[in-house]
């Protein structure tokens, strides 16, 4: 548990949340300023801070958690439909630096977009093949 962090917190019971769901490397709990209704967060137990910083044991925790709780997050509040996504790093918007999947219900005319419509930018100044040859060369 990191010290002074919030969803260290929530996850070891110290700080209130609507929790939903918890295993033994997973807590999901109600986002307090929720998107839509039913909006969850799902949280490893275990600090860290970035998707990379996670263990390849809470990843796919994570993940397996991710696939039993959309169904019932949907069905709870009559979605048919949900946008799931984590902001990965502050320039991406993370809040709270610990790492959190959001699930986001959706319906259709619900107003709300694609995740592929937070930026436009598009692949200017680099090429695919350029990119997906940077990207193979980190891969470790
Ligand atoms: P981020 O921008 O880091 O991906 O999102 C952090 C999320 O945590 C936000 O959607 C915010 O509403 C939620 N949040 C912030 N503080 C609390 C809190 O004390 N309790 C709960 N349940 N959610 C919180
Ligand atoms: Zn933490």
């Amino acid at each position: 548990m990191s010290e002074r962090c919030l969803f260290c917190a929530i996850a070891a019971g110290k700080v209130p949340a609507h929790i939903v769901y918890e295993d033994d490397r997973t807590v999901a709990f109600l986002d307090i300023h929720p998107s839509a209704p039913g909006h969850t967060l799902i949280t490893p137990r275990t600090h860290a801070a970035r998707i990379e910083d996670l263990s390849a044991e809470d990843a796919a925790a994570l993940f397996t958690a991710l696939h039993r709780l959309t169904k019932p997050i949907r069905e709870a509040v009559g979605a048919e439909a949900a946008t799931v996504g984590i902001n990965d790093g502050p320039g991406s918007g993370q809040e709270v630096p610990h790492v959190h999947i959001h699930v986001i219900p959706r319906r259709r005319g619900d107003g709300g977009g694609i995740i592929q419509a937070i930026t436009r930018k598009g692949s200017a100044g680099a090429s695919l093949p350029d990119v997906a040859d940077r990207i193979r060369k980190r891969i470790t």
